[in-house]
């Protein structure tokens, strides 16, 4: 058992309200533990439902103010945003790796691809333009424009401390709105830090605010008559639980879930790179990446080569502490979830899987540790290839044919990412048309859209209609209004009481 102790009081995690630290007073906390070391580390404040509420009024004090701010101010405050979170970007990805396990460079990833995300929104003038048509009829014009919802919220994992909570608060404030967010309980600093940054570029108070805690604060959200739009990135369950409450309660939902992500490999496709790739996409973050790869298919007389070759290179992945610069891998979010992560390797055998690599041997540390397993013969019915394990366990499932593979990956439940690696161009083709999921890679393991498209699955892993992050998010978080407006002569004018009809 990991040892844990009592975090000293100045490691207490509180809320972010109206500009300002608040400290919960509910008395209820959860523990937040450096995954690498198992230690307790911090004592994060669990909110009330009052908590969330004053969280929520504050937002709904700045918003009438903030939507008032001109784009050419938003847009320079983003700048600011932008210039500050990439100078410091290191000091956020620090403090990722302690409370999230994973590896330096990797946290330093995740925040350049959540900076794109802000840059992205550096350009709000122009994503938020509507459109005019002039002379519709007679001395008639038409607009569209684009008005922001009002307060806001996200939810967000533990797996993406920083990144998914700038897939969310970047355009939500950018198009006028303020924004309340629920990170992950089990490491909530980074988004403190970002409010304190956000305040340092000059974010008017109650824009931005966080607030901390479990089911309590998350239904309370949901239920809130304030809020106009959840936004929630999660596990399926729960985004299933959240969309369904949020739109009972009349609100724009979009609520991302869990995936079981397939990497097709044909039997004409380059072994090394495919296998580099698989160990890549399986591996890092531990596994603990919604687009990670999950399930290696391997088509036809591909299967044995690519076996070998990932079990090959797995003895080379490094485990150790993320802050340990020759780190390629760190530890898992917490003991609960590395030994619920080891049992699918345990089972293996009995559900009739090969386990080729034991990641249960030579684990470093005192942390949560785990090192990459592969299991080879996983088919459908097995549980190992049914759950989202979310951890540094690799499936292979061979097939016989390009079919079956595509049959597989359209029987997922899920429909996150897919990746195809093969030679033949008409084959990749024909895949990107086949395969029912939202994000498509050929020979790219982790597709993971750019900025300025959209990021979103399919089937159980996105319940709404609108993906986050580029164009589509500006459509969430704004409602469209039509101006038909006409400057008339009075001299012209005379009562009609026919439908108006163009002329
Ligand atoms: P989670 O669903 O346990 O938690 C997500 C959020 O929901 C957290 O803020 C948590 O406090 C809250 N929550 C947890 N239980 C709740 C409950 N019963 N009622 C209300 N709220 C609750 O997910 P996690 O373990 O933090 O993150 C991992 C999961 O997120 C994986 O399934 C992963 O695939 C998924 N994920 C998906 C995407 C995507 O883009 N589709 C991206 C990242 C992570």
């Amino acid at each position: 058992m990991t040892e844990t102790v009592d975090a000293p009081a100045a490691t207490r995690i509180p809320h972010w309200i109206g500009g300002r630290r608040v400290e919960g007073g509910s008395g209820r906390s959860g523990p937040v533990y450096n995954p690498a070391s198992g230690r307790q580390t911090g004592a994060v404040d669990f909110a009330t439902a009052e908590e969330v509420d004053a969280a929520v009024q504050a937002a709904k004090k700045a918003f009438p103010a903030w939507r008032e701010i001109s784009l050419a101010k938003r847009a320079e405050l983003f700048f600011r945003v932008r210039e500050l979170l990439h100078a410091r970007r290191q000091e956020l990805a620090e403090i990722m790796v302690r409370e999230h396990g994973k590896v330096l460079s990797d946290a330093v990833g995740e925040v350049t691809r959540g900076l794109e995300v802000v840059e992205y929104c550096c350009g709000i003038p122009q994503l938020i333009k509507g459109e005019h048509s002039e002379q519709v009829s007679t001395g008639l014009d038409v607009y569209s424009i684009r008005q922001p919802l009002g307060v806001v919220a996200g939810i967000t994992p533990f797996n993406f401390p920083a990144m998914v909570p700038m897939w969310m608060w970047a355009p939500a404030i950018a198009s006028g709105n303020c924004f309340v967010l629920k990170p992950s309980e089990k490491d909530p600093s980074a988004s403190l830090w970002v409010a304190e940054l956000l305040a340092e570029a000059g974010l008017p108070e109650g824009v931005f605010n966080v607030i901390m805690g479990d089911r309590v604060a998350v239904d309370a959200l949901l239920e809130h008559p304030d809020v106009a739009a959840i936004s929630f990135v999660g596990s399926t369950p729960i985004a299933r639980h959240v969309y369904e409450k949020a739109t009972a309660s009349g609100k724009r939902c979009q609520a991302l879930g869990g995936a079981k992500n397939h990497m097709i490999v044909l039997p004409d496709a380059d072994v090394a790179a495919a296998a580099d790739a698989a160990v890549s996409a399986g591996y890092g973050s531990a596994g603990e990446r919604c687009m990670a790869v999950s399930v290696v298919v391997a088509v036809g007389d591909v299967a044995q080569p690519l076996v070998d070759a990932i079990r090959d290179r797995i003895p080379k992945v490094k485990v150790g502490d993320g802050m340990d610069p020759s780190s390629e891998m760190g530890p898992l979010i917490t003991q609960e979830h590395r030994d619920r992560v080891a049992s699918y390797v345990e089972n293996a055998p009995a559900e009739g899987a090969t386990v080729v690599v034991d990641g249960r041997e030579g684990v470093p540390g005192e942390g949560f540790f785990l090192n990459p397993s592969l299991l080879d013969g996983v088919t459908p019915e097995m549980k190992a290839y049914v759950d989202e394990i979310f951890g540094p366990v690799l499936g292979v499932t061979r097939v016989a044919t390009y079919e079956e593979a595509v049959r597989l990956v359209n029987e997922s439940p899920y429909g996150n990412g897919v990746a195809i690696f093969t030679r033949d161009g008409g084959a990749a083709r024909q895949f990107q048309f086949d395969v029912e999921a939202g994000m498509v890679g050929i020979n790219v393991p982790i597709p993971v859209p750019v900025a300025y498209y959209s990021f979103g699955g399919w089937k159980s892993s996105l319940f709404g209609d609108r993906h986050v992050y580029g164009p589509e998010a500006i459509d969430f978080y704004t409602r469209g209004k039509v101006v038909t407006s006409r400057w008339p002569d009075p001299a012209t004018s005379k009562i009609d009481l026919g439908f108006p009809q163009t002329r």
